[in-house]
């Protein structure tokens, strides 16, 4: 009898051969090359193309991918040395509490953190625009997911000019700068842009604005936003053309499609965490002590 233990690995769990596949191609796919000139034209937000499956292959896929972030997470907790900070960034109705809800979805609580930055208050006015980011930040063994971030302060800002260009243009250095000490300070950073097309937002905006359970989310403010996309995708294109490094990658992940954006999120994720070859700590046992 052939036990369980004997049959190959893949024809037990077809999506294993599938899913290391996929994690090269998504990994390579959707990386902004440091020092790259980005044009958004040419990052297709339909792409689906690095995933052979269908959707609900990849729901199975996805369910892995959680278990297996589980269980680096709980590695990553126990060895309490790298820091993980994970951004996300995308236009109104990109999908980034659904990204944040799918894919963290078997997290431990207590070691996991979502920090969402919205217009600043008074007293983050009055202070530089860093100050708030930076408190957030995860600390050892821990992982923080930031819900829109400093990039903000480049992307709104100059859209919406709040302050002057020579101000705003430093930022580009300054952030560069800023995320090299926290990624020499044992901060894996990773930042994703959840790449809708403006016609799905479209559909999601009316959604939004018809479905009850939906509705809430609906803000006015999202059509005066919508009317300067392409002002913002300037904006994001000088973002990711100056600020994707090798200490702080930018991922574009399309995302009109969710379970596919879904999948490309966690297995960049799960392949950062693997890079960090994580380890148990050794038990602090004292021998002379009886349990
Ligand atoms: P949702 O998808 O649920 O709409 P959201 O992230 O868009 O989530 P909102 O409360 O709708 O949340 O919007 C937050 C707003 O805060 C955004 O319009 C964003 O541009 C703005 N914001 C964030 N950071 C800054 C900043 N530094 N300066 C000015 N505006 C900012
Ligand atoms: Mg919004």
């Amino acid at each position: 009898m052939v036990s369980k233990k004997d049959t190959p690995a893949a024809s037990r769990f077809p999506w294993m051969i599938c899913c290391e596949c996929i994690m090269i191609n998504f990994v390579h796919r959707y990386k902004v090359e440091p020092k790259s000139k980005v044009s958004l034209r040419r990052w297709e937000p339909g792409d689906h193309r690095a995933f052979s499956g269908e959707k609900k292959d990849a729901e199975r896929v996805l369910l892995k991918l959680t278990e297996q972030l589980s269980q680096l997470q709980e590695v990553l907790y126990a060895e309490h040395k790298h820091k993980i900070l994970i951004i996300f960034q995308a236009m109104d109705t990109g999908g980034k509490d659904g990204t944040i809800k799918a894919v963290f979805r078997e997290m431990a609580p207590q070691g996991i953190h979502v920090s969402s930055f919205k217009v600043p208050t008074a007293e983050e006015l009055d202070h530089d625009y860093l100050w708030r980011i930076h408190k957030c930040g995860p600390a050892k063994g821990e992982i923080v997911l930031f819900n829109r971030s400093h990039y903000e302060d480049l992307l709104t800002v100059r859209v919406h000019q709040l302050v002057p260009e020579d101000v705003w243009r430093k930022r580009f250095a300054q952030i560069n700068d800023f995320e090299r000490m926290l990624a020499e300070e044992g901060t894996t950073i990773i930042k994703f842009y959840l790449n809708i097309s403006k016609k799905e937002q479209k559909k999601r905006l009316q959604e939004r604005s018809e479905d009850p359970t939906k509705r809430w989310k609906f803000s006015p403010n999202d059509l005066s936003e919508r009317k300067l996309w392409e002002e913002y995708m300037k904006a994001y294109e000088d973002v990711f053309s100056l600020t994707s490094t090798a200490y702080a990658p930018w991922y574009i992940v399309p995302a009109d499609r969710n379970w596919y954006r879904n999948l490309c999120v966690a297995t960049i994720v799960v392949d950062a965490l693997k890079k960090l070859k994580m380890k148990y700590p050794r038990p602090r046992l004292n021998r002379h002590r009886q349990v």
